[in-house]
């Protein structure tokens, strides 16, 4: 029987064992920690993702969507608060157009009762990946319960152990020209969970993304199912005028928020009471290359770990088990031809996410309070209005659409300098306010045509 190892059961890991399973293949999952659908997830820890069309492209693939759909809170826009607590609405795309906020245990939860189903899938909890064996396609696991060590061996081994992964650094990082490269930013976060009303309604509205963007910090948040938010501030940790280190006692975090997010702090007056048992966590980018070697392959953060701004991360790594379920069909199970073409294919569009990432925080914590961001935005909307086919916005092509990101990225630059330069030649404000913003866009694509 073909087999194959996955080291790492979540977001990535659990999906990929259910293509895995669904081709034929026996599946030995091994996971670092206890079985998540008994144990309690952390607190501070990404309670909360933003799912957009690539994950749900994965999932579709496999069937998966219609066992996740029940968890997914769409959000149809962001909704900035100023400091005088003025809200602004942003449409993400098109009318309906939505990316969702799920539960990160939930989704985990579920893709692995779905690999359970699915086939021949045995997923072993408490079992840490310790060394790796190219030679003869072995891992090494420590049994954390017994503190006894065995070795697993199969025909293929895929690691979707994170961002600090261990077969990464156990085997690949040893191998000869294999490059890696670790950058944290200056950045870090700390998550708030803001509770529901007593009768278990919404503070805010549930069906947008929250931004309160300040400059160079912002604080967002992402509703739950259970009628509460993930509020997730991200804040240099020193060095700034507002920066972490600057908020070291329950009255500096309390001033801090009653100041500089007034309506936040009359929703949680108590905000100060969640700091310290809410960790501070880092954010980094890693990069690396190759992704394969010999029989083993890195998916999702094991190959291209990003910062969460473009909430892409784990869209990202169900897009690879996408990629490598089709090169998988393609190349009918030639390992050496999927790996490949897997990692030439994904290796750019990794690099762009990442840029797109870094890029987007810029966007989120300062852009989105800038007038004329704000109005490029409107003008974007409506040239997508009027030629849908001819334009689609950058966040659209990387929210609502599985265009390639190098690709995306590449488009989106051509487009912004393009768009940069029709409203300094023409007042777009003043188009805006005497309707004749679309004679001018109508002009702009006829002339393109010719
Ligand atoms: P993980 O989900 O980290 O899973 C790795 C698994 O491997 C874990 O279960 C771990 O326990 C296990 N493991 C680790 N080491 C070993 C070992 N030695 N042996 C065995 N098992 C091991 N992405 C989005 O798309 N949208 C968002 O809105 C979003 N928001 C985010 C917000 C924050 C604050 C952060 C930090 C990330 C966010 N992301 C988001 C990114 C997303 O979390 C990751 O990209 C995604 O989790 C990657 O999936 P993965 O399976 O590769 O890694």
């Amino acid at each position: 029987m073909k087999t194959g190892t996955i080291v790492g059961a979540g977001l990535a890991g659990s999906l990929w064992a259910v293509y895995l399973a669904k081709a034929g293949y026996k599946v030995t999952v091994f996971e670092r920690r206890p079985d998540i659908r008994k144990a309690e997830i952390s607190a501070g820890k990404s309670i909360n993702l933003a799912l957009s069309e690539r994950g749900w492209t994965a999932l579709r693939e496999v069937g998966l969507d219609r066992m996740v759909e029940d968890l997914a809170i769409p959000m149809y826009g962001r909704i900035m608060h100023d400091e005088k607590a003025k809200l602004t609405f942003q449409p993400y795309g098109e009318e309906g157009q939505a990316i969702f906020s799920v539960s990160r245990g939930g989704i985990n939860a579920r893709m692995m009762d779905a690999a359970e189903q699915s086939g021949d899938v045995t997923i072993h909890y408490n079992h840490q990946c310790v060394d790796v064996d190219f030679e003869n396609t072995k891992v090494t696991l420590l049994n954390k319960e017994t503190n006894e060590t065995i070795e697993h061996q199969s025909d293929v081994v895929f690691a979707c152990d994170g961002a600090f992964s261990a077969v990464r650094y156990n085997g690949f990082q040893k191998v000869d020209r294999f490059n890696f490269s670790q950058n944290y930013i200056a950045d870090g976060y700390r998550e708030i969970l803001l509770p529901a009303n007593e009768d278990g309604s919404y503070k805010l509205d549930k069906n947008a993304l929250h931004i309160w963007p300040r400059g160079e910090f912002m604080l967002i948040a992402l509703a739950n199912e259970d009628g509460s938010f993930t509020c997730t501030l991200f804040m240099p940790f020193e060095n700034h005028e507002y920066s972490f280190d600057k908020l070291n006692s329950r009255d500096d975090v309390d001033q801090f928020f009653r100041e500089v997010f007034p309506d936040f702090h009359a929703m949680m007056p108590d905000v100060a009471d969640q700091w310290e048992t809410h960790p501070l966590s880092s954010l980094a980018l890693m990069r690396c290359y190759p992704w394969t070697h010999e029989n083993f392959a890195l998916l999702g953060d094991a190959a291209h770990a990003t910062v969460p701004f473009y909430g892409q991360g784990m869209n990202a790594s169900m897009e690879d088990c996408y990629v490598m379920g089709q090169l998988m069909k393609k190349h009918n199970e030639n390992w050496t031809e999927v790996f490949k073409e897997y990692q030439e294919v994904r290796k750019p569009n990794g690099d762009a996410l990442q840029d797109l990432s870094v890029h987007n925080y810029k966007v989120m914590r300062d852009l989105v309070a800038d007038p004329h961001f704000l109005l490029k935005k409107k003008f974007e909307h409506r040239i997508h209005d009027l030629y849908p086919e001819k334009y689609l916005s950058l966040y659209s092509m990387v929210s609502f659409s599985n265009i390639p990101y190098a690709e995306a990225m590449q488009k989106g630059k051509e487009q912004d300098d393009f768009i940069e330069k029709i409203m300094r030649e023409n007042d777009i404000e003043a188009r805006f306010e005497n309707d004749t913003i679309d004679e001018l866009i109508h002009s702009i694509f006829q002339a393109e045509a010719v």
